[in-house]
């Protein structure tokens, strides 16, 4: 089966450049009929929280990608640890006992005499007996994964062929001294434990993918497909700003951004395919391909986000939101009101609007004026109230346009702009709309 799986670090909450390879990795496993998991890399257990990972579970769940299953990588340490037996009899791990400042003096030297900084496996060469002599001195040996010199090659799903020269990396360190594992092994130990057949994720993993494809091959399993999504920019092209950059799905909901706007613009960001409104999230699954990526960096605007965040609420049907709105408001309500939200929250300060009679000042010319559109209100019959108002008022006044309507909607709502008059004038009712009117008067 298609198994795809989303790997954050519960380090911290999920920004924006995490959320859109989230998305990504599920919209496949949907469009697939596969499986989409949550790994929960958590090795570091300094840094990783369960108020993190449960803040994890909640953006997922929020966003209606909840994970089909979960691990988390502290509880798998057995499993690691037989890998990294297998690979050390077999030859591919080995010992190595530099401090951290012996590599860096290495490597500033090579850099110096500009050379790539790529670790000389001088611990390769060490004999049992200088082994030895190390050890009686106290130092314990972290360990290395020894890449072979055969080309790496993968095809890509996004960026096409790819490859790595295994001379132009260090062997990665797996374990540290204490013994801990670093990402690199762990990964593609659960990569292949779980079955994981798509590793989507963004373009800084891809020389980690190169080094995982030998460690796959070297424990026997076929490496997985791989997709590397280009990285997030900002709208200049540049590197997404701290501010931006750690966005989060939290703070966005607080912005009043919808699920679905949050999916359907990281799902389009950095594809051939429209950044648009879509009724439900089926739609992005149905339309997406990876082949509508592009290589070029994705440009991220929260302007754009909140646009189409705009456009998306104005599609929301009633039954999708009613549990979000005041209690008493009506789908009738919602369908008049809806096409002026820029967040669904606003929906309340029309609705408030539409029920408290507002305080308002108009100038003579217009109190005398809301006069004659009581009047006029009081002897119109039948549900339609605005069309003949302003038909009415029309000939009466000889006002036009703007001076026509706008001193109705100031008397009636108190507010300069706001939804359709039609609309609000049937919901504010017959009765109402005249004490308003009166009341603007100075009755
Ligand atoms: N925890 C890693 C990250 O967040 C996972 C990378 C991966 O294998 O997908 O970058």
């Amino acid at each position: 089966m298609t198994t795809l799986r989303f790997a954050p670090s519960p380090t911290g909450h999920l920004h924006v450049g995490n959320l859109r390879t989230a998305i990504t990795n599920w919209l496949y496993a949907r469009q697939s009929g596969g499986q989409f998991l949550l790994r929960l890399d958590d090795t570091d257990t300094e840094r990783s929280r369960a108020e993190y990972a449960d803040a994890i579970r909640r953006d997922l769940a929020w966003l209606g990608m909840a994970a089909d299953d979960e691990v988390r990588q502290s509880d798998r340490t057995a499993l690691y640890e037989a890998a990294f037996d297998r690979l050390l009899s077999a030859g591919r791990i080995y010992p190595a006992y530099e401090t951290p400042e012996e590599l860096d003096v290495r490597r500033k030297v090579l850099l110096s005499r500009g050379k790539p900084p790529i670790y000389d496996r001088a611990a390769l060469s060490l004999t049992d007996e200088e082994r030895a002599a190390l050890e009686a001195e106290g130092r314990r040996p972290h360990w290395r994964f020894r890449l072979d010199d055969t080309p790496i090659e993968w095809s890509d799903l996004i960026r096409g062929p790819s490859h790595l020269d295994p001379a132009a990396v260090s062997d990665p360190v797996v374990r540290r001294a204490d013994g801990t594992f670093l990402y690199m092994l762990p990964s593609v130990v659960d990569d292949i434990d779980m079955g994981v057949t798509h590793v989507v994720r963004g373009e800084d993993h891809v020389t980690n993918s190169g080094v995982q494809v030998q460690m796959f091959e070297a424990l026997g399993t076929a490496p997985p497909t791989f997709a590397h999504q280009s990285l997030l920019v900002d709208q200049e092209g540049g590197k997404l700003s701290k501010r931006l950059g750690s966005l989060s799905a939290r703070q966005l909901r607080e912005q009043g951004i919808e699920p679905l706007a949050l999916l359907a613009y990281l799902a389009r960001l950095g594809t051939s395919q429209p950044v648009e409104s879509v009724a439900d999230s089926q739609a992005l699954i149905d339309s997406f391909a990876f082949d509508a990526f592009g290589r070029a960096p994705a440009r991220f605007g929260e302007d754009e986000l909140a646009q189409l965040n705009a456009k998306i609420v104005h599609g929301l049907p009633y039954e999708a939101v009613s549990d979000r709105l005041p209690e008493a408001m009506t789908a009738e309500a919602w369908a008049i009101i809806r096409p002026n939200l820029e967040r669904l929250a606003d929906a309340a300060d029309w609705w408030s609007m539409i029920n408290s009679a507002p305080v308002v000042e108009l100038s003579e010319d217009d109190a005398a004026y809301a006069e004659a559109a009581a009047e006029s209100l009081a002897a119109i019959d039948g549900d339609e109230l605005w069309g003949p108002l302003v038909a009415d008022l029309k000939s009466r006044t000889g006002r036009k346009g703007r001076a026509l309507f706008q001193p109705l909607r100031l008397a009636l709502t108190g507010q300069q702009h706001g939804p359709e008059m039609a609309g609000i004038l049937a919901l504010i009712g017959k009765d109402e709309a005249l004490r308003r009117l009166r009341a603007a008067a100075g009755q």
